[in-house]
């Protein structure tokens, strides 16, 4: 199952009461290597230069995501801070063990779209489209700004120097058409079986 690994690790740290720590930033070498690039936010495709870009976790420290290199992506300031507002809008203010686990419903659904959204692409976010549709809002006022990404990183790139930014090339396999669901689950037992579907429970 996709992010089965991921999922469990967070159950596991919610479970245990766990508090989210600080998170580093990519390093050095990775963020001159994005300046010198000339790298796009992965998301809306805006140039990144000077400090108009963060580090994100993909899998949120707060939901016991780790602090590793395989972990972190650059984001420029708005994209990173639209994800935030919508954990916040999912989640409540962390720590997260407090409502766990009436709240890992929602812990999964952001958890999965936060996955994909990075993996896949943007647009693919909109398999967990309850999730997806609050980043639009957030981020572009619910109308899409389709990027044009020509040099993207990704936690799959190589970073090595000549190789291309391999945003797309190398990520993980895209779900086939007939398998992407964007249709707002009504009931729980609905979403549960479509995840059935999607990650194979
Ligand atoms: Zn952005």
């Amino acid at each position: 199952m996709r992010y089965k690994e991921e999922l469990s690790r967070a159950r596991q740290f919610l479970s245990a009461s766990g508090r989210a720590k600080n998170g580093s930033s990519i390093n050095d070498g990775r963020e001159l290597t994005l300046l010198k690039n000339r790298a796009q936010c992965p998301h809306c495709g805006i140039l990144f230069e000077g400090g108009n870009h963060n580090t994100e976790h993909i899998h949120p420290r707060a939901l016991g995501g780790e602090n590793t290199d395989r972990n972190r992506i650059q984001f420029c300031l708005a994209c990173n801070n639209a994800r935030n507002l919508v954990m916040q809008a999912l989640l409540g203010h962390p720590p997260y063990f407090k409502n766990y686990p009436q709240n890992w419903p929602m812990v999964e659904e952001y958890l999965l779209w936060s996955e994909i959204s990075i993996d896949d692409g943007l647009s693919a976010g909109n398999q967990v489209n309850s999730v997806h549709q609050k980043f639009l809002m957030y981020r572009f006022s619910g109308q899409v700004q389709p990027a044009d990404l020509t040099s993207a990183y990704g936690r799959f790139s190589t970073w090595k120097k000549g190789d291309s930014p391999n945003y797309r090339q190398g990520t993980r396999q895209r779900l086939k058409r007939k398998q992407i669901v964007s249709q707002k689950p009504k009931r729980k037992g609905v979403f549960i079986s479509v995840f059935d579907r999607l990650f194979g429970y």
